[in-house]
């Protein structure tokens, strides 16, 4: 499928080029993509998503870490709309491990043997988010043969690398906005009205939700603000395989 970007440079944007590329969705929105396995957390913030119509995805590693309450809990944020997603079974470092233990060992223990815990109480992921990012292309092309989209993370002030144009995304790079980020609020918001302007997806990376301390965070009061600025705009609320090939 051929990709028309439009890109144009606009302004100067918070230190940093503002660029625009041009989506062809139907209706614009933004994507909030969860990571590893704070279910607790994550359970707490159901009823803000859920009041708004917000459908999350979450991407889920260390399945096999998790107890019978918060696989219960998984259950019911599945049950409520959101999509489960995989991470991998131990949240290594996939470069590393490919050239280590080589690709089949990869694909055994940290892909097959995680999908399978989880298959085997009803969660059937179709997206894929590597730890830390880190990735090639080999795993890329690898990966894409068990999943319907990949996400890695936009790890640049090229923001438009985080804006999904289409509904048939291969790989997507998600822009962190937890604390650890250090992205001001004005900035996110900023990115939320450009996806609307240009009919495209922002897609964003979350950690925790809900635990004092760590920087690895973005509290429910961030979310309710980016969420209150979407619904202002009419936007909708994408899970990953939504705008997944
Ligand atoms: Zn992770």
């Amino acid at each position: 499928m051929i990709l028309i970007f439009c890109i144009a440079v606009l302004s100067n944007f918070q230190g940093c080029t503002k660029m625009a590329v041009t989506g062809h969705l139907q209706k614009s929105g933004i994507a909030f993509t969860f990571d590893d396995f704070n279910i607790n957390e994550w359970f707490r913030c159901l009823p803000l998503l859920d009041s708004f119509g917000v459908k999350g995805t979450f991407y889920i590693s260390n399945y096999n870490k998790l107890n019978r309450e918060e696989i219960d809990k998984l259950k019911f944020i599945k049950k409520c709309g959101h999509e489960i997603a995989f991470h991998t079974t131990n949240h290594f470092n996939m470069v590393k491990y490919v050239n280590n233990k080589g690709m089949d060992a990869l694909i055994q223990n940290e892909i097959l043997a995680g999908l399978s815990k989880m298959n085997a109480d009803g969660f059937y992921p179709t997206t894929f988010a590597y730890p830390f990012g880190q990735h090639t292309q080999e795993l890329d092309n690898t990966m894409l043969k068990y999943f319907r989209s990949v996400r890695a993370l936009n790890g640049t002030n090229n923001y438009t690398k985080s804006l999904a144009t289409t509904l048939n995304n291969t790989i997507l790079y998600g822009l962190g906005i937890d604390e650890s980020s250090k992205r001001p609020m004005s900035t996110i918001l900023q990115l939320v009205s450009n996806a609307h302007d240009d009919n495209n997806c922002l897609v964003m990376v979350s950690h925790h939700t809900d635990m004092p301390g760590t920087k690895f965070i973005t509290t429910q009061n961030t979310l309710r603000e980016i969420i209150k600025k979407a619904v202002a705009l009419d936007m909708r609320f994408y899970t990953v395989s939504e705008i997944s090939r």
